[in-house]
């Protein structure tokens, strides 16, 4: 493939610019031309747009705005109401960062956002998107964020064969060398519109792109093809043995996993090790948590997690009223295991187990 600039290198910055002169989405955050952004506002919606769409960010961004207008009352505010605002918009870690990232503005800062990509950096819950993105739009610092919109425009207009996720220091290299020295704010505003409403994933709309005669991929005719992606590892499969223990009192045997590691310090069925060979039952039977007679059920719990596959074994060993936990678990009653902070794998366990 015959990558390389885009034919007008040069005049790219001012023709994306001047169509974001014209076009550039009304979103509740922006600042209307001519208006100094609030860095505050800029930074809670580049939070909140991680992984989640404009559309329902919107409502979201409009409550905590409403609720605490200034990064000092959201820093003020306890930690409890900030994630009850949160509950729905997902990863409460990142509004644990949010809360833990504003009183850092307040006791390091004086309340006022640092206008440096490194200052920001230095923040909470900041990365290298967000602290470029932030130091871009909201002090027209002229930083190069570089979001899966600004990736797919520069890939296309440069023509970049090389997939992702590796060619990301390729294309951030790329992009920097199209951010202007004038209006860097508005140019990464424009680059990000382009990329959410006219060069799109699946179909470019190259004819209406300001862009347009310059544009490698266009050129070539292979837009729709880039970015490319490396495909995906197939998941290994890992294999186990979960050992049900239900007392004829109405209670099941639950333990902590260890801290670390997969679901590390949930709750679960005691389980053998997660291992890519399948289990002997005698070896098994060695990992069992309390000696009982253990009955293997038919069937597996099959369930998916990001990096491999997972099938569980169900042995199940029904026990006396008066039998004892291990040392190292607890008695869970039965009918209270809707209220258990369960991962989803070990309530198909129960469910497979438990009927
Ligand atoms: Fe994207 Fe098409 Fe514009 Fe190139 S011409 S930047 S592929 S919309």
């Amino acid at each position: 493939m015959d990558s390389g600039p885009p034919s007008d290198l040069a005049g790219t910055a001012g023709r994306l610019l001047a169509w974001y002169d014209r076009h550039r989405r009304r979103l509740p955050w922006r600042a209307l031309p001519g208006e100094r952004p609030d860095p505050y506002r800029v930074w809670l919606s580049e939070i909140m747009l991680q992984q989640t769409t404009v559309a329902t960010v919107g409502p979201y961004f409009e409550r905590f705005t409403a609720r605490w207008p200034s990064v000092g009352a959201l820093a003020a505010a306890p930690l409890d109401a900030v994630l009850a605002e949160w509950a729905g918009l997902g990863y409460y870690a990142r509004a644990r960062n949010l809360h833990a990232c504003a009183q850092a503005v307040v006791e390091r800062h004086g309340g006022a956002f640092p206008d440096q990509e490194a200052a920001l950096l230095a923040l909470p819950g900041v990365g290298a998107y967000t602290a470029a993105a932030v130091a871009a739009i909201a002090f027209d610092r002229p930083a190069t964020p570089l979001d899966g919109n600004i990736e797919r425009v520069v890939a296309r207009l440069f023509a970049v064969a090389e997939p992702l996720p590796g060619a990301k220091p390729t294309l951030r290299r790329l992009a920097a060398t199209l951010t202007p020295a004038e209006r860097p704010g508005d140019y990464a505003q424009a680059a990000m519109d382009l990329g959410a409403t006219v060069c799109l994933p699946g179909r470019p709309k190259c004819l209406l792109c300001p862009l347009e005669a310059g544009c490698r991929a266009r050129a070539l005719g292979i837009a729709e093809r880039l970015p490319a992606r490396a495909a995906k590892a197939e998941r290994p499969t890992r294999r186990g043995v979960a050992f049900l223990a239900p007392r004829a009192a109405g209670r099941v045997v639950l333990r902590r996993r260890p801290d670390k590691g997969q679901l590390g310090g949930k709750a679960e069925v005691p389980s053998t090790d997660w291992r890519a060979e399948a289990w002997e039952a005698a070896e098994a039977a060695g990992q069992a948590p309390l000696a009982a007679v253990w009955d293997a059920l038919p069937g597996l719990v099959r369930h998916t997690f990001t990096h491999f596959h997972l099938e569980l074994a169900v042995w199940r060993a029904d026990l006396p009223p008066e039998a004892a936990a291990p040392a190292t678990a607890r008695w869970a009653p039965v009918d209270a295991l809707a209220g258990e902070a369960l991962p989803t794998v070990m309530r198909k366990v129960l469910r497979h187990g438990l009927g």
